[in-house]
């Protein structure tokens, strides 16, 4: 698609995700305007400075929560594309501010269609849905049983087990707060096109990361952890829930998805971004320590009971019907069902230079939480989306990110 000289809002510009999007287009000979909460502007700066934005994107300042914001940036910038990725994004966030997260995410979003509307502008608007709506998805009978008899919700009932890899057409089974504003977000876009005839397009990425991603994100907590024990600045990895999968893909496709959800993606549809991979947080650490320069020979829990010998060993056998890479380590916890719980307290690496710990912190295992996540990405395929980025390259540019000092935290 040409971009030359089409006028383009980005909620968010200004965000991990919307700055990405923003260089791209701009590069792309598009008018760029962002949208963005004065507060957050001088916190998330950075990000538009690192990428070289910061004079080329026409800023204009508002708040979602305030409908005349959102009118006065549609009329400054007549928007022939609307990316809507202004959001409270994470999780464990939402569980202690669940209001706040309501408040940005669903009034916000419904705000901003219903100043489109009233305005009457032809314009497409591509929303930043999430994985994170699918929450409890069941990938074997007997997960679905423990779900059961823990007192989960396990609604609607599963059709076929496993549900994995999870298509468009997968239960929205939301697990957090944050969860269920996204589903409100996403299930309004579709329904504003329906009752209004709005040109509105859902794109549900899974994890996507990169350099410059938010520093509470578990990709960023483990690689800068890992420069951190390069540099001898710390001497452990603190680490929450290790079991969790997740599809994580560089930022990269991510916005190479947003402009091709832009030029064909129909509307009143949603669409699955991911990589077609899982794997494990324990592996994101695993492969990040192999790749800073250490070679893992063994893992075991503290009292030594969990041994995985070569955890960090890759094969590419097919699990759930589709092949990807991922590591020994995640094959013992997918195909035997080894689990780490905080009764373990961590986890003993061995590898060439010495022991090193993964210390688990209680305090970041969270209320509810998605235990895997694995995405069907077909749909977007058939009208062009691409993944190019493998996992490692996605860890490698968080490691590139977080070697520089200033970066560290
Ligand atoms: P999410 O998938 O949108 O929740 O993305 P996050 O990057 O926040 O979390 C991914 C997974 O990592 C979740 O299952 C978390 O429970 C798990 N996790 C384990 N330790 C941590 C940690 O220290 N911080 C974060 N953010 N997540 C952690």
């Amino acid at each position: 698609m040409n971009w030359n000289g089409k006028s383009v809002l980005i909620t968010g510009a200004n965000g991990f995700v919307g700055s990405y999007l923003a260089k791209e287009l701009l590069d792309d000979g598009a008018d760029v305007y962002g949208f963005i909460r004065p507060e957050d502007m001088a916190a998330m700066e950075k990000n538009l400075i690192d990428k070289g934005i910061k004079d080329k994107l026409k800023m204009l300042e508002g708040d979602l929560t305030d409908i005349t914001s959102l009118a006065n940036a549609l009329d400054a910038s007549q928007p022939d594309y609307l990316f809507h990725l202004a959001a409270q994004s994470f999780v464990e966030l939402s569980f202690r501010k669940p209001l706040d997260t309501q408040q940005i995410n669903c009034i916000g979003t419904a705000n901003l269609l219903e100043a489109v509307r009233i305005k009457d502008l032809d314009t497409k608007m591509i929303f930043a849905g999430s994985s994170e709506e699918y929450g409890m998805v069941i990938s074997s009978e007997e997960q679905y049983q423990q779900a059961l008899e823990s007192g989960k919700t396990v609604f609607p009932e599963p059709e076929t087990i496993p549900e994995l890899p999870v298509s468009e057409s997968n239960p929205l089974r939301p697990m957090s707060p944050y969860a269920v504003s996204k589903v409100y977000g996403d299930l309004l876009m579709q329904n504003y096109h329906h009752s209004f005839g709005m040109d509105t397009v859902v794109s549900r990425a899974f994890n996507h990361e990169g350099a410059g991603r938010g520093i509470m994100f578990v990709t960023s907590v483990i690689t800068n952890q890992i420069m951190k024990l390069k540099y001898s600045e710390t001497d452990r990895i603190v680490i929450g829930n290790l079991n969790a999968f997740r599809d994580w893909s560089h930022v990269s496709d991510i916005i190479q998805g947003y402009l091709v959800l832009a030029a064909k993606g129909k509307s009143g549809e949603a669409y699955n971004q991911g990589s077609m991979r899982t794997n494990s947080v324990l592996s994101y650490i695993l492969l990040g320590m192999e790749q800073a320069g250490w070679n893992i020979n063994s893992i075991e829990t503290m009292k030594g009971e969990k041994t995985i010998e070569n955890p960090a060993e890759i094969n590419n056998d097919p699990i759930f019907g589709v092949n990807f890479d991922k590591t020994r380590a995640d094959q013992v916890m997918l195909e035997e069902g080894l689990e780490y719980t905080i009764q373990d307290k961590g986890i003993n690496m061995n590898t060439d230079q010495g022991k090193v710990v993964i210390e688990f912190n209680p305090d970041r295992f969270r209320p509810a939480e998605v235990p895997m996540i694995l995405s069907d990405n077909q749909k977007i395929q058939k009208i062009g989306g691409k993944i190019q980025y493998s996992l490692s390259d996605v860890i490698q540019d968080q490691l590139n990110y977080f070697d520089l000092k200033e970066n560290r935290e």
